[in-house]
């Protein structure tokens, strides 16, 4: 390209990534400046920002001595004057502009001792040919401080962007979309809404290439997420589970603890059916803390058993493997099937023991850690892989399990951390979606109440009743991430604090922290789960799955500092059991907006999709825990959080193209295909330089 020697190029590279025409053209503009009026002097006022002004440069002088020394000029229309000045680049500037020639001005106005100047203007010298050329919306571009450096800065990028447009033709952007779906949402084509994006003819135009080049990138995201999903309904090879068996049909009607709600009903329909069709389940189940996702994977297991394959349920960390094995192990007492648990401090004989008892088909079903996706551990015949509190384990650990059998697993993921629709839509789109959003009967509401520091002694006062009826309590401490040492100290701090308020031997207090050893960590654990202790003293740790139903208050501590979905699983930790039970979020006596808000959030509400909701406006989605990391949710332009709506129609019809035709064989796909295929074995542009 003309204007890009090696140098530049070089730095487009380099800088930002602009390797091809098609990354430049992808370069969008992130404002326009308004050059599409020439304003008189006269009506600038003090609400006035960036204008246009023409006129003469009447006078043009330096001033002032060596450090205040400024080059200072006067502009003059017929309808008043306006003063210009410099500080920098100041000799060059006077040797170049001309007194008494007209010019055309731009820039921000501001006001010196009552009179309207502008800092830095830029100038150009007017002739018929500047005010035509200069009539526009003029895009100004990201850039760094070294491209500026070699003349492309934000607006000069324009240059560039103008130059390539003189050398694209229709072709080289060509339509990429069914023509209904233009009809239909009025939307510009794709050369035109490229073209309105760097040059728009109009604010409104602007708009329109936005919304088309938006919709754009969610459609295109939809469809190739939703067509991965299709590929494996229609082409995986799967185990399947075609009977509902011996086990399960003992389990359901003699030992079931309770009847299921709707939602555990429909989703382990979902699974049957899912399981039953000769393809690899994928599935993420989502259920509020508390919901009951346990019985469904107990129950989706006895499946894969009755079917004749072992199972596996993995958690993200021992205590929780544990009280998975321990609930599991209860629920099937009577039953006849082999269960064990697979830690990092299992024992080695009796590792050895399960590695031998899975490799003959002795061992049904093993509860555990990542000790499972170990190498060593091999399954003769794994059907089914439950993975619990997902967003701990990355994609490529979940790939492991698929390479324990010949036939890929079913994989089950379940989740406690709600993800609003709308994310879970584009991060998981390729996977199938159940969700629990209904709870056990008979779940008492949690009062939360917020809580400043100078009422610290009132809220132990609280605690202190409630441990008189005979109840406990958690007391939860942030992570600082930065520093696993100040967690420490803050957390020993705190832990003196509490044991100020609570003395031995009236209370007994259980500390659990991430610099324990796994069994120091069992035993402070189990302690409070007996009931041996009252108060559990903890960092984060006791975040998800634990199960004390007698613990009735859950203190959060320099609760400022904890997200809401944190929050949110904390407070999921107590009203597990009869008793009405409190969260008390203790803060700082001074916290921003953002917290305040989150804390009224959470005061609020229960519901967790209510929640994930607000954490997705209160912080995008970047923030969000439990959500992929891959770029699933990074658009150029257009954010799920603020493009919901447009977002939502991108999905349906997406669904229904694919839905009406799986193979985008129709005419009217075409382009669509062709597109997808192109993208797929990446488009060859011509290089910059
Ligand atoms: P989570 O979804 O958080 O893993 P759990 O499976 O641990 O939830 O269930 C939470 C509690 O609710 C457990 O004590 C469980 O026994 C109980 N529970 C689950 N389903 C039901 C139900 N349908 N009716 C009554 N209690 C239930
Ligand atoms: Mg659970």
């Amino acid at each position: 390209m003309k204007g890009v020697g090696p140098q530049r190029a070089d730095l487009l590279k380099k800088e930002l990534n602009i390797f091809t025409f098609g990354d430049l053209l992808n370069h969008f503009p992130y404002r326009h400046v308004d050059k599409t009026k020439v304003n008189l002097i006269e009506e600038i006022t003090s609400a006035t920002d960036y204008i246009q002004v023409a006129g003469i440069l009447s006078v043009i002088e330096l001033v002032g001595h060596k450090h205040s020394k400024r080059l200072v000029g006067q502009l003059a229309d017929k309808s008043g004057f306006l003063e210009l000045v410099w500080f920098e680049g100041v000799s060059w500037l006077q040797k170049n502009l001309r007194q008494g020639e007209a010019y055309l001005v731009y820039g921000k106005v501001s006001f010196f001792q009552g009179h309207p100047q502008i800092v830095h203007p830029e100038m150009e010298l007017l002739t018929e040919e500047t005010i035509e050329g200069k009539n526009y919306l003029e895009p100004v571009y990201p850039s760094t401080e070294k491209l500026k450096a070699k003349g492309l800065g934000g607006r000069p990028i324009g240059k560039l962007t103008k130059l390539l447009f003189t050398l694209l033709r229709e072709k080289d952007v060509p339509e990429n979309m069914p023509s209904t779906i233009l009809k239909q949402l009025k939307l510009l084509p794709r050369f035109e809404a490229y073209r309105q994006i760097h040059f728009p003819e109009s604010l409104e135009n602007y708009e329109q290439a936005i919304r088309r080049l938006k919709f754009e990138e969610f459609f295109l995201s939809q469809l190739r997420l939703g067509l991965l999903r299709q590929k494996r309904h229609r082409f995986s090879k799967g185990i399947v589970f075609d009977k509902v068996g011996e086990l399960f049909n003992n389990f359901y009607g003699n030992y079931l603890p309770f009847e299921l709600t709707g939602a555990q009903k429909r989703v382990i329909k979902e699974i049957r059916t899912d399981t039953a069709r000769g393809h690899q389940m994928n599935r993420l189940l989502q259920g509020d803390v508390g919901s009951g996702k346990t019985i469904v994977a107990l129950l989706t297991m006895l499946l894969a058993i009755d079917n004749g394959y072992q199972a596996c349920m993995m958690a993200p960390t021992e205590i929780l493997a544990q009280q998975h094995y321990n609930s599991i192990l209860e629920l099937l007492k009577d039953m006849p099937v082999s269960i064990r648990l697979l830690t990092g401090s299992t024992k080695a004989a009796q590792r050895k023991e399960i590695i031998e008892m899975l490799a003959d088909e002795t061992l049904k079903i093993l509860v555990g850690t990542h000790a499972i996706i170990e190498e060593a551990v091999q399954f003769r015949n794994l059907g089914l892989a439950i993975v619990d509190e997902q967003h701990r384990f990355g994609v490529a650990q979940r790939a492991k399990l698929w390479e324990k059998a010949e036939i890929p697993p079913h994989i089950l993921v379940m989740t406690a951390t709600p993800i609003p629709r709308t994310l879970a839509m584009t991060a998981y789109g390729d996977l199938d979606y159940s969700i629990m959003d209904e709870m056990p009967p008979g779940r008492q509401l949690i009062t939360t109440v917020h809580r400043y520091e100078n009422k610290r002694s009132q809220v132990m006062d609280f605690v202190k009743a409630e441990i008189a009826k005979g109840r406990q309590a958690y007391i939860i401490f942030p992570l600082i991430e930065e520093s696993s040492k100040l967690d420490y100290e803050n957390l020993m701090k705190g832990y003196e604090n509490v044991k100020a308020y609570f003395p031995e031997p009236r209370y007994w207090i259980s500390m659990v922290h991430g610099r324990q050893k796994a069994e120091q960590k069992r035993i402070n654990m189990h302690r409070f789960v007996t009931g041996d202790t009252q108060i559990m003293v903890s960092t984060t740790v006791v975040e998800v799955g634990v199960n004390v139903p007698n613990a009735t208050v859950m203190v959060v501590e320099s609760a400022e500092r904890f997200g809401l979905s944190q929050l949110h699983q904390l407070r999921g930790r107590v009203g597990r059991g009869q008793e009405k039970s409190y969260c008390i979020l203790l803060s700082a006596n001074d916290v921003g907006n953002d917290a305040r808000e989150r804390m009224s959030v959470m005061t609020s509400t229960n519901d967790g999709f209510l929640i994930a909701e607000k954490d997705l406006d209160l912080r995008g989605p970047g923030d969000i825990e439990g959500t992929r990391q891959s770029g699933e949710l990074n658009f150029k332009l257009a954010s799920i959080v603020k493009d919901r709506p447009i977002l939502e129609t991108a999905k349906n019809i997406a669904m229904k193209i694919l839905d009406e035709d799986p193979d985008l064989g129709s005419a009217e796909n075409l382009l669509l295909k062709n597109f997808l295929m192109r993208q797929k074995n990446g488009t060859v542009w011509s290089r910059i330089s």
